[in-house]
């Protein structure tokens, strides 16, 4: 606090000259994004605002907030501001173990290297670590990272590292998952059932027992078994509502996909979404196909959440990141709002996390500024099919907890000849960085 009284200081002298200490005692605001047209769909706000931050929170939303109360100005006009976004669906457990796939090894990615760039404040991990390596993932990833982190446990104790590790049914233990849950309340929201390849439910059924005893949704990966289990029986006798379908437009073998053989959408998959069950992009390098999406969304079947499925085997193919992912769907016919909504205010919700994905004022301030580019795009599938589209989101401004963590044009910062030069006269400050 003390930094911002001596910032206004000058100003409480003014002030005290004046007599008005009533507008002295307003605090200064730390950044004030300016002239945007602000998307937050969990309060209802659809319309050009100004939205100002300090000590880290949202502390004001409203039109035509002074720029003079602000210590730093972001011009967002012609833009959208929305809520820091959202991925359901990444793999961040980056390490160097041997024979570690995404628990731990290369083929994860580092967070803060891939989320501020495109707009998002907080990435899920799913399933990289089980009730055994949560410490570790905590330790050398969650811990260290800007980008809030969190975490659907494996219900592979071990996590996901590929191989006969992800197949040993005597590693799922619904107790121990719970058990770890609930030490780890503030960073793990879910459980995850992937790429398991035999003809038992028990990895379902042992995740839903694990997320009734830990209240947590299961997010399911259902491809693919031998034989294919029932994608009707895993929609509407084993998932619970809110438990989360990935993958949702992919059709790979071993899975029976949800727009049938002459294009529609199965009536079960329809029923599953009425009782709750919610559908998720998880787009990945397999899991995307336009020949899913396209009929899926011309019957009206968009997804509540659009996810990316992160990682190094997906990111430079079809998936380049979540904005590609979005503007997919927004060229498929989806509305900005909606589109901002499922990555936002319906992504917090699924998680149970309804804080988050929002910008009421008090809460931590993680925002997005995207800029709709209009033109002729094209976007590839994970099939190799392309489509073309008028419309591409781009990210100007990343804040994350009040901080400016990405400005790709640097519409919050001073022209270079206008700041002051280096200062060498003070001694160095261990643990402290310059907002960049
Ligand atoms: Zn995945």
């Amino acid at each position: 606090m003390t930094h911002r009284i001596l910032r206004w200081l000058p100003a409480l002298c003014l002030f005290g000259l004046m007599a008005q200490p009533a507008v002295a005692q307003q605090p200064p605001y730390d950044l004030l994004v300016k002239g945007g047209h602000v998307l937050d769909p969990k309060n209802g706000r659809d319309a050009v605002m100004d939205v100002a931050i300090a000590d880290g929170k949202i502390a004001e939303v409203a039109a035509n907030i002074d720029p003079s109360r602000a210590a730093r100005v972001a011009d967002a006009k012609g833009l959208y501001v929305v809520p820091g976004l959202i991925d359901i669906h990444s793999h961040v457990f980056y390490g160097t173990d041997d024979n570690a796939y995404l628990s731990g090894g290369p083929t994860a990615v580092q967070p803060d290297a891939h989320s501020f760039r495109s707009g998002q404040t907080t990435l899920v991990d799913v399933g990289g670590a089980g009730w055994r390596n949560f410490p570790q993932f905590k330790s050398e990833i969650i811990d260290r990272s800007r980008t809030r982190v969190l975490s659907f446990l494996n219900i592979v104790g071990h996590g996901m590292k590929g191989g006969p590790v992800e197949q040993d049914l005597s590693d799922m233990d619904a107790k121990l998952t719970a058990m770890r849950i609930r030490q780890y309340r503030d960073q793990i929201v879910g459980i995850k059932v992937a790429h398991y390849s035999g003809p038992e439910w028990d990895p379902v059924v042992r995740a839903v027992d694990a997320g009734k005893e830990a209240d947590v949704p299961v997010m399911i990966d259902f491809g693919g078994h031998t034989p294919p289990l029932s994608l009707e029986d895993l929609l509407l006798k084993y998932l619970r509502p809110g438990d989360i379908f990935t993958h949702m437009y992919a059709h790979v073998r071993g899975r029976i996909p949800i727009v049938d053989e002459n294009g529609n959408v199965r009536p079960y998959v329809l029923e599953a979404r009425k009782r709750g069950v919610i559908f998720d992009v998880g787009h990945g390098g397999g899991s995307f196909l336009y020949r899913q999406a396209v009929p899926a969304t011309k019957q009206g079947f968009f997804p509540d959440v659009i996810s990316t499925d992160l990682h190094a085997g997906s990111m430079n193919g079809g998936m380049k990141d979540i904005l590609d992912t979005m503007s997919k769907f927004l060229n498929l016919g989806m509305p900005l709002a909606d589109v901002i909504k499922a990555n936002t205010a319906t992504a917090a919700a699924v998680i149970k996390r309804p804080e988050l994905g929002q910008l009421g004022v008090g809460g931590e301030a993680d925002l997005a500024v995207l800029r709709v580019q209009r033109g002729t795009f094209g976007f590839i599938d994970s099939g190799g099919g392309k489509a073309t589209g008028d419309q591409k989101l781009e990210c100007e401004l990343t804040v994350r907890a009040g901080r400016v963590v990405w400005d790709l044009n640097g519409i919050s910062h001073k022209p270079w000849n206008e700041i002051p030069p280096p200062d060498f006269s003070a001694p160095p400050r261990r643990g402290t960085r310059t907002q960049q």
